[in-house]
This record gives C-alpha cells, sequence and structure tokens, in this order.
C-alpha cells in the first residue's frame, strides 16, 4: 500500500518534490518512466497549489520553478575557478597513434595507460556546480576562462537534478542536447506554429541555452547528460568510476563508455561509429580520455586542450549527386523555399531526391545551377542539404536560378519578410513571402494542416483530393470543409460514389472534436497543438473566445501558464482579425468543435458547492489561485454570473464586476478573506 501523503504542507511539498524528482530521474536517466505524462502533471499540480498558499515554501529549486522563471534582464558572466578547455582533434588512425605515443612519452618510462572511449556528444557544452546537494550555478562554456550564467535556463531542464544526495561541492561538465525523437516532434510543433523547422539537434539546443526567457527554454525539450567530473569528493581513482558514480546520485551521463588498454581503442571506436544510428542522440565523433586520474595529472595541459584526453571526430556522411530541377515550393504561411530535385541517392541509410537549399542568398553563395553536380550532406539534419558544387554544367539554359518575384502558384507580388533565425549572432534574415491569403498554395497547406492527425484528424482528406477542390474553387477556408456534399465530391477525379461517401462521413464526425484540437488547427502563429490545448482550456468554447474584447482576450491569454510575450501577442492578434474570425464564426455556425471539458474538480474539500470569481491583481498568479480553489472543490466562474457565490477583489478591481457582484448577490472578498475560506473557516456575516 502507497504511504498516506502527509497532511501538513511543509511535508507534504517536500513528499511532492521527492516524488517528481524520482519520476524525472526515472524518465530521463533510466528511460523507464513509471508514471503518466498525466499523473506527473497530477503532482505537479498539487505541488504549485501548495505553493500557491504557501509562498515561503517555493524554493529556486523546486520543480515548480522549471517553468516559472522570469526573463532574466541581462547577460551575466561568470569567471569560473577552473578553465573549460577544448579538446584536441584527430581524423584518421594515424592521428590515434600520434597520440597514444604522446601519453606514453609523458608518463614515467614503462607506465601504460588505459583509456576510456565514449560518445562525443554534439550539443551545447554546461558547467554546473553543486553545493549542499543543490544546484547553484551552470554555466556555458565562453571563453574557457569565463562563461554566461545561464542557471535559470538549466533549472527548466527535468532531466538535471536540482538536489543531489551528495552534499559537497561538485562541479560537473556536460553537454546539453535534444534527442533525435524530441527534435521531430519539436519541428512538428513548429511548423504547427509557423515557425521554422530546426535543421538540426545541435542548433536547436545550443539556440536555447543561451535564450533570455526560460519559458520559453522551458518548451525546448532539452537534456543534459555530463560527462567529466571537474571538482568534487576524492572517491575515485579513474574517470570511468567516477561517470559510475554519478549515475548513482541521479545524474544524467551518455552512460556508454567502454575501458580499454591502448590495443582495443580504435575498435572501441569504430564500435561507436557503426552504433551511432541507434543513440537517441546524436554523435560526431569518440572523445578517448586517459582514465586514471593520477596519470590525466601527470599529462597535463596545454595552453588550449588537456593532452590526456582527444577528441575522434566521424566524417559527416555525404553523398554526390546532380540536380535535375530547382523547384519553389509555398508553405502554408506562404514562405517561399527553394527546393533542388536531384537524382536518387543514398544517403545516412535512405534514399534522397530532394534537398532544401533554403533561401536564395544560399543557392548564390554555392553557386548551384541546374546540372550541376552536388555534393550532399546530412550531419544530424532532417532534410539533406546541398553543401558544395562538385562539377559545374553549363550546358544551355542553365542560368542562375533566381528566386521568383512573384509568387510561383498564384503570381502575388511576393513580399521581403524578416524572419528570426535562431542563432542571435546572426541577426535577421530575409525570407520571401507570398502575401496573398487566398493563394491557392496556402489555403491548401492550411486545409491539410486543420485536417492533420494531431489537429481534427480528418481521414480520407489526402493532399491531392484537397488541391481540387482549392482549385475547384469548392473550398476557400477550412469552414467550407463542413458544407461539401457528397455530390460535390464525387464529381471530382478518382472519386467514386463510397470514397465521396467516406469523405463528407469522416469531415463531418471530425465536428465532434474537442476545441483543443480545432484551435490546434487553426494555425495561429506560435500555437502548436500543446499550447491550442492551453487557449481551449481558458476559452472552452469558440463561442466564447469570439465574445472576448481584445482586453479580455489578453487577460485569459496572458494567465496561461508558459505563456511569453510573443504567444500572448500572437493569439489577440489573431482573434482580432477580420478574416480569421470569419472562418471561426463560421466554424462555431456549422457546430464544429465541443466544448472544453473543464479540468477535473475535486469531490471533497472546504469550498465544495461554492464557485469563485477571481479579479484585480492579486499576490499570487491568477492560475494559481484557480487551481487551490479548485483543490479545494470550489468551481471557478470566469465572470460574475447568477450564482457566483464570492468574488474575490485584488488590487485595481474593475467597477463593472463589483456592480454585477451587487447585482447578483456575490459577496465580495479580499485576498486574506479568500485564505481563510480556504483553510476552512467562515467569515463573519457581510455588513
Ligand atoms: P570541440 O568543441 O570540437 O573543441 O570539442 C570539445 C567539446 O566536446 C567539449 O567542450 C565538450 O563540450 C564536447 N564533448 C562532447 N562529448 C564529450 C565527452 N564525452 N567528453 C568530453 N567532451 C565532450
Ligand atoms: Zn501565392
Amino acid at each position: 500500500m502507497a504511504p498516506k501523503p502527509s497532511s501538513m504542507p511543509r511535508d507534504r511539498h517536500e513528499e511532492l518534490v521527492r516524488e517528481l524528482q524520482a519520476h524525472d530521474y526515472r524518465y530521463y536517466v533510466l528511460d523507464d518512466p513509471v508514471v503518466t505524462d498525466a499523473a506527473y502533471d497530477v503532482l505537479l499540480r498539487e505541488l504549485r497549489a501548495i505553493e500557491a498558499a504557501h509562498p515561503e515554501l517555493v524554493t529556486p529549486d523546486s520543480p515548480s520553478q522549471r517553468v516559472a522563471g522570469e526573463a532574466r534582464p541581462n547577460v551575466v558572466k561568470v569567471r569560473r575557478e577552473h578553465r573549460m578547455f577544448s579538446l584536441d582533434n584527430a581524423y584518421s588512425a594515424a592521428d590515434m597513434v600520434d597520440f597514444d605515443r604522446r601519453v606514453d612519452e609523458g608518463l614515467p618510462t614503462g607506465e601504460k595507460a588505459s583509456f576510456t572511449v565514449e560518445p562525443k556528444l554534439d550539443g551545447a557544452s554546461v558547467e554546473v556546480v553543486y553545493e549542499g546537494g543543490r544546484l547553484v550555478l551552470a554555466t556555458t562554456r565562453g571563453d574557457g576562462a569565463e562563461g554566461e550564467d545561464i542557471t535559470i535556463n538549466v533549472r527548466t531542464i527535468r532531466g538535471v537534478p536540482c538536489r543531489i544526495p551528495h552534499q559537497g561541492k561538485l562541479t560537473l561538465r556536460g553537454e546539453i542536447v535534444i534527442y533525435r525523437k524530441d527534435l521531430d516532434a519539436l519541428n512538428v510543433e513548429r511548423e504547427a506554429a509557423g515557425l521554422e523547422r530546426f535543421a538540426n539537434p545541435r542548433n536547436a539546443a545550443a539556440g536555447a541555452v543561451r535564450m533570455m526567457d526560460p519559458r520559453e527554454v522551458a518548451r525546448r525539450p532539452l537534456r543534459a547528460l555530463f560527462y567529466q567530473l571537474v571538482e568534487g569528493p576524492s572517491l575515485h581513482a579513474r574517470h570511468s568510476e567516477t561517470l559510475d558514480w554519478l549515475a548513482t546520485q541521479g545524474i544524467p551521463t551518455h552512460r556508454l563508455h567502454v575501458v580499454t588498454p591502448w590495443e582495443g581503442v580504435l575498435d572501441a571506436i569504430a564500435a561507436i561509429d557503426r552504433a551511432r544510428p541507434t543513440y537517441p542522440y546524436e554523435t560526431d565523433g569518440a572523445v578517448v580520455k586517459v582514465d586514471a586520474y593520477r596519470q590525466q595529472g601527470l599529462l597535463g595541459a596545454t595552453s588550449k586542450f588537456p593532452k590526456w584526453a582527444i577528441a575522434y571526430k566521424f566524417p559527416a556522411e555525404r553523398a554526390t549527386t546532380k540536380i535535375r530541377d530547382i523547384v519553389v515550393q509555398v508553405g502554408r504561411t506562404g514562405a517561399l523555399t527553394p527546393v533542388a530535385i536531384m537524382d536518387p541517392v543514398e544517403l545516412a541509410g535512405t534514399t534522397v531526391t530532394r534537398a532544401s537549399l533554403h533561401n536564395g542568398d544560399q543557392i548564390k553563395a554555392l553557386d548551384v545551377h541546374v546540372g550541376d553536380e552536388v555534393e550532399v550532406q546530412k550531419a544530424g539534419e532532417i532534410i539533406p542539404q546541398v553543401v558544395a558544387v562538385v562539377s559545374r554544367s553549363r550546358e544551355a539554359g542553365s542560368g542562375h536560378f533566381q528566386m521568383p518575384s512573384s509568387c510561383p502558384v498564384c503570381g502575388s507580388k511576393v513580399v521581403a519578410r524578416l524572419r528570426e533565425v535562431d542563432k542571435p549572432e546572426l541577426g535577421a534574415e530575409a525570407a520571401l513571402r507570398c502575401p496573398n491569403r487566398a493563394c491557392p498554395a496556402q489555403v491548401q497547406g492550411r486545409i491539410l494542416y486543420f485536417a492533420s492527425r494531431p489537429a481534427m484528424a480528418i481521414d480520407h482528406l489526402g493532399e491531392s483530393l484537397v488541391a481540387q477542390l482549392v482549385e475547384k474553387g469548392h473550398v476557400k477556408d477550412v469552414a467550407d470543409l463542413y458544407d461539401l456534399d457528397e455530390a460535390t465530391v464525387a464529381g471530382l477525379e478518382r472519386m467514386g460514389k463510397k470514397s465521396a461517401q467516406n469523405v463528407v462521413a469522416s469531415v463531418q464526425a471530425s465536428k465532434e472534436r474537442t476545441l483543443d484540437r480545432l484551435v490546434g488547427g487553426l494555425g495561429i502563429p506560435q500555437i502548436g497543438q500543446v499550447a491550442g490545448r492551453q487557449v481551449a482550456e481558458v476559452g472552452h468554447t469558440l463561442e466564447a473566445m469570439l465574445a472576448w474584447s481584445p482586453d479580455e482576450a489578453r487577460e485569459k491569454i496572458a494567465s496561461i501558464h508558459g505563456f511569453g510575450p510573443k504567444m500572448v501577442d500572437s493569439v489577440v492578434e489573431f482573434l482580432r482579425d477580420d478574416a480569421e474570425r470569419a472562418v471561426m464564426q463560421k466554424l462555431a455556425l456549422r457546430g464544429v468543435g465541443r466544448p472544453q471539458p473543464k479540468e477535473a474538480v475535486a469531490t471533497e474539500g472546504p469550498l465544495l458547492g461554492t464557485s469563485f470569481c477571481v479579479t484585480g491583481v492579486l499576490t499570487r498568479k491568477r492560475e494559481d489561485v484557480h487551481l487551490l480553489l479548485r483543490a479545494a472543490g470550489a468551481t471557478i466562474h470566469d465572470a460574475v454570473k447568477k450564482g457566483t457565490t464570492y468574488l474575490v477583489a485584488g488590487d485595481k478591481t474593475g467597477k463593472t464586476k463589483l456592480d454585477q457582484a451587487k447585482k447578483h448577490g456575490t459577496r465580495v472578498v479580499t485576498e486574506e478573506e479568500m485564505d481563510r475560506l480556504l483553510a476552512g473557516e467562515t467569515l463573519p456575516a457581510a455588513s
């Protein structure tokens, strides 16, 4: 039987912190979770509710703070106690033999070293310091001597334990990475939100660690894997033993290292190279280290790197093929992307025929022409890139490819828009966009997106069918789908009576999807499925969202946990846009989207049967107050209406709210009075 939860808030808080951390450990370190994400969220919510009522229990290392931090105001540089070195590189067996010889020369005559061989993780390096069992500092590599303080960002990484058993000072180095599968999911999200896909996990991770707003960081599926002890207990004589010890402290490591005498090193490197595709993260080489700390000390370091370690770099996977054509694709958001169509070629285990050329500048920089023989590379990217021209062909008609000045689909004059790139040092980059919202390519993209699995999941609505529906003018926006009849669909190419029936039936069936899928499917910039769900939770119905005034909309959306200013602006603007509103109204009229179920309500608690509306500025986040009230059995009303029991009036409560309260006989209480109600007290009769 599970132990009974403690009833004292402080004890329960401690219990929850431990429990959440144990789940993080199972998930991120052992890769073997024992609870669902939903069950995890329930615990986290309870923790937040306790912290809302007892702010003194909130510590910076509480699991609740992983997503709650405020943006840091500026970049703070930290001088490190131990310089953070880079690694010497090797590219061949001969380089490795040289390394072994240098190690031999650096050790007393006749003494042999043994080596650890481990994967070289391809991400962003980080140093963390634990003191008294708590994470107190995290820094980037910077110039080695000095790094940037990114502690609040690293605290958002659930796999990095906030507390460890070891109490002494512990300084570790590691790599912040994104697993391949997590990047795929993130890219689906980003595409959904109208953002650019990340080309590879390294860029996504490196861009994230230095962001100023930890709420944005928390949205990236970052992990940290540690590979080196810099300062800590002298428990072990060898690096390999320390890696094992770190795992017992709940600290994630790559969990893959072999210890071998020199004779086994090259084989171990080859084994890592072969196993690379099976690792969850990107690996760009193998790191070979002298295992014994005493020997490391004897070997020392140059001004740039330790003499006891070396990175063996694997060559990137490349292939050569010929460019047949360059086409320009127009996406759902109107973005124009040049794509090279190539002779099929085998690359990193798959056959590829298309490679992204990114933009016109890239084409010029590479000087790529149709007919050229090119080298394509896949170094962690999802989509292969053209990296170089191998042999040029200047056959008739193979002039320089120019990005079109009008949309290849609808002919509108294209506009340049600045798009954000994830490398702040590069600044913004100009991209071309078709500004015509009615452009068939965009309409088609929006409909396919709306119908896709994570959104409304409308079966039988394939690409060629949607193309025909748009071309023939049967469908101009997503709401028109719901007016389609069998006769219209049956009249299209390759459409029998039976398939037409299927199409119409699945469109109609999708009316039953809940609001979260609908909101996620609208393609609101910055808002993917996860954020869409959060928006739906505060909106409940499409009608309610359409009825919000812009101020109301801003207030509601800004109260959503983890929403930064950009996301809030995006939703508010979308809800104000006439064209978008018209589509949403059409959807509402056709009865699309079921109301979002409210969060499960407590079945006991001192406030059971009461309802609250919370307004004005309180000492805590409104969302947290809501959680607290719900946990005590109360229902939350977004506005004061008939039957609202209490109005909690914070600072700057509007007169309308107070008038409404008077009208409906709702009792107005202060935040402090609310706390007493939460504690089960009864208030003296109102005067
Ligand atoms: P480089 O950036 O090419 O000079 O390579 C050095 C960097 O490799 C280090 O600063 C670490 O960030 C990174 N690295 C990745 N995996 C490991 C590992 N297993 N051991 C040591 N360094 C690693
Ligand atoms: Zn167009």
